[in-house]
């Protein structure tokens, strides 16, 4: 909103508010200011240009509207059970209308043979379509020219809605304060903008948004408000990264002679053309002499460990330490299980710190560190303790991004003094392109879009618990074949006993199952010591069948197996899905994910399975949790103040932002500070947006 003193205007003292209804918008949603009331946008409008038939009218149908004259009322029933009727009859035929609440009022209010509008939603009662509760108005063929026939409809809440402050009566507080607000709204965008994307002005924008005099009024007035915000979410990241590109300097990769020996030598399969790829683009960020920032995503199982390896020789090679920090003990000791051998080959001193190391192995490692002996840490959280020093550290990589928040970045990144090393985040939970670009819009985004050669698409079936007998039967055979199966319960978050519990029980039906077979067993509430041990039992092919929690969940790597069993598929999110069938799949074999589920369904949970089933692209699957859930819910989004939209979805404005970087793009290229007389509006518009935010700060 412009910064207009008149926006800052508490909304107790606007007309018709007062000091209740105002503590109730304060509390229930948040809105403080004249702007925050303007700026509570209607997230749909209801058409009122139609008028339905009465004889036409089905249960099934959704709010609708009819216009006709009361022909007949009558009260029935007492105290309790008094209920008011009253008969509305069109050309077509009559329905019963019926009040069980305020009836002195709509007594007083309804005339026989007037004419009226009668606004609700139509149920089956006794075998007959009625509306209880509707909206009823007089026919008032002027108003309704004045008024327009698309109604706001407003986000309330319960506890509004008992104090009689419902979407209807929000739409009248903001009908009266508008005309007061409109001359305030300043233009917020440039000419040259408004011309290219033929956008409404924002004062007529605001005045359509809440009361549309027409459905293209309405969607014009939609675009040019997310565009808005899009624009401004972008100009802001796009500053941020120019910014962070001028003033961090970077160390220089040149020497690539690791490199060149690792590949003629050591590297037992050719690089995927993506792997190729992202490799060239890291190396030419760490030669171009600014920080590296690099996001890399790639698919479960799309070969990422190797590309960070050969990072690290780089940073190797010009004399430098990396590091490479995962979520988990397990991850960890999963990848330097995989990076040892390559690092052995070219002697190169590798070591591993997370918390269940020794004391003593400890003090060795921060010994080593600091005295650059040793090349390669890699490790969990314990990482970042003030004690873990480097000598001179060149590169930082973190795994599995989004279990680390963007302080923890920070944090790796001043484990160097004087320069800040190199960073590349890894991240095996696909983000939609749009939704990458804004909440990662300080990163610049690598993509390994293949897979390697060879892999079989993993086959996903849907099973009900009635057939558990038929899919332990698959499984055996499975196993008769030598392959080996994952069994994988689902956490119940309340409830660590419970979890237990589930996952106990599931072992015994499983040991009982499966008599022939030797079966691990890996859960939260083990000791990492213990975790381990049984995951190497697992992976050296003692046991057959691991029963596990969602521990096994990232990065973990035992190509031999080939069954994937999800028990309570439907409690699972997309994404957990995804990551858990991505554990198979990593050999040569044809690999099975079975999603196990009650018989009856949330529609969600359905949609979910159903996605799971028909695809194995990381992608669409990251694109439909986005639909399913809205960004606001997905992993690492919620620190991210970039999502608090008011009016855009990322899940749906993906074009609607590509334009909008474009157009940002193209503003700061010319006119990175903003002194161009003509962008004015636009540093004007910067500085009221973070003057909001640090009020927002303070408010909640
Ligand atoms: P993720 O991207 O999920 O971390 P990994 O790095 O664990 O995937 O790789 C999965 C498996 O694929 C590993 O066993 C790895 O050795 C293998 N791999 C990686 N790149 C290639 C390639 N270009 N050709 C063949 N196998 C590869
Ligand atoms: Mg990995």
């Amino acid at each position: 909103m412009s910064n207009s003193a008149f926006f800052e205007t508490k909304i107790e003292y606007l007309k018709g508010i007062g000091p209740i209804r105002a503590g109730i918008l304060n509390k229930e949603l948040k809105i403080f200011t004249a702007a925050d009331l303007i700026q509570h946008y209607p997230f749909r409008h209801e058409d009122r240009s139609q008028f339905h038939q009465i004889k036409n009218l089905t249960a099934d149908m959704p709010y609708i509207q009819l216009k006709g004259k009361i022909k007949y009322t009558e009260t029935i029933g007492e105290g309790s059970k008094e209920r008011f009727l009253a008969y509305l009859r069109d050309e077509t035929g009559d329905i019963e209308l019926v009040w069980f609440k305020g009836i002195v009022g709509i007594k007083k209010f309804i005339q026989i043979n007037q004419e009226y509008i009668v606004f609700g939603k139509p149920t089956e009662y006794n075998g007959r379509i009625n509306i209880a509760h509707p909206e009823i108005e007089l026919y008032n063929p002027q108003e309704i020219k004045e008024k327009g026939t698309l109604f706001p409809v407003y986000h309330t809440t319960d506890a509004m809605k008992k104090k009689m402050l419902d979407s209807k009566a929000i739409a009248k507080v903001i009908r009266q304060i508008l005309p007061q607000a409109l001359p305030h709204i300043h233009e917020t965008l440039p000419d040259e903008i408004l011309q290219q994307y033929q956008l409404i002005s924002k004062k007529e924008a605001i005045a359509n948004i809440h009361f549309p005099k027409n459905l293209e009024l309405l969607e014009k007035a939609k675009f040019r408000l997310k565009f808005e915000e899009l624009f401004y979410t972008q100009i802001k990241l796009i500053r941020q990264n120019l910014l962070r590109k001028v003033t961090y300097q970077g160390f220089v990769f040149k020497s690539t002679n690791l490199l060149t020996e690792f590949y003629k030598n050591h590297l037992e399969f050719d690089l995927t053309n993506a792997q190729k790829r992202v490799i060239r683009e890291i190396y030419q960020d760490c030669t171009s002499g600014k920080q590296m920032n690099r996001l890399l995503q790639g698919d479960v199982g799309s070969g990422k460990t190797i590309v960070a390896f050969i990072a690290m020789l780089l940073a190797i090679d010009n004399g430098f330490q990396a590091c490479l920090m995962a979520p988990t003990e397990i991850l960890a000791e999963q990848h330097y299980q995989s990076l040892k051998p390559y690092a052995d080959r070219l002697n190169i001193p590798i070591d591993i710190l997370t918390g269940s190391t020794s004391t003593s192995g400890r003090k060795r490692i921060h010994d080593y560190l600091e005295n650059g002996d040793l090349k390669i840490l890699i490790g969990t959280h314990a990482l970042l303790e003030e004690k873990v020093k480097f000598k001179n550290l060149g590169l930082a990589i973190i795994d599995e991004q989004h279990r680390f928040g963007v302080e923890q970045r920070s944090k790796l990144w001043h484990k160097n003094d004087t320069i800040f090393p190199h960073v590349l985040v890894m991240t095996a939970t696909p983000i939609p392109r749009t939704l990458a670009m804004t909440l990662y819009g300080d990163l610049d985004v690598s993509i390994i879009d293949e897979l390697p050669p060879g892999r079989k698409p993993i086959r996903t079936v849907h099973r009900y618990d009635s057939h558990r007998l038929r899919v332990f039967g698959f499984i055996r055979e499975e196993i008769q074949k030598g392959r080996q199966a994952y069994i994988v319960y689902p956490l119940i978050e309340e409830s660590e006993k419970l979890n237990l519990k589930n996952l106990m029980d599931g072992y015994e039906s499983i040991a009982r199952a499966f008599p022939e077979y030797q079966i691990s067993i890996v859960h939260g509430q083990m000791k990492p010591k213990d975790k381990e041990y049984e995951m190497q039992r697992f992976l050296k092919r003692e046991t057959q069948i691991m029963v596990a929690t969602t521990v096994i969940e990232v990065g973990v790597n035992v190509p031999n197996a080939s069954i994937m069993v999800i028990e309570n598929a439907e409690r699972f999110g997309l994404s957990a899905l995804h990551q858990l069938r991505g554990r198979v799949g990593r050999g040569s074999e044809q690999s099975y994910c079975i999603l196990m589920t009650k018989y009856e369904l949330s529609k969600e949970a359905r949609e979910r399975i159903k996605v799971m089933v028909e695809t194995n692209d990381g992608f669409e699957i990251a694109n439909t949790d986005l639909r399913l859930r809205g960004p606001g819910d997905l992993a690492g989004t919620q620190q991210s103040g970039m999502l608090d939209l008011l009016i855009a979805d990322l899940a749906k404005d993906g074009a609607i932002l590509e334009e909008a970087r474009k157009a940002a793009q193209k503003i700061l290229a010319e006119d990175p500070d903003l002194q161009l007389y003509k962008n004015a509006c636009i540093k004007h518009q910067l500085a009221t947006i973070s003057k909001n935010t640090t009020n927002w700060a303070r408010i909640s």
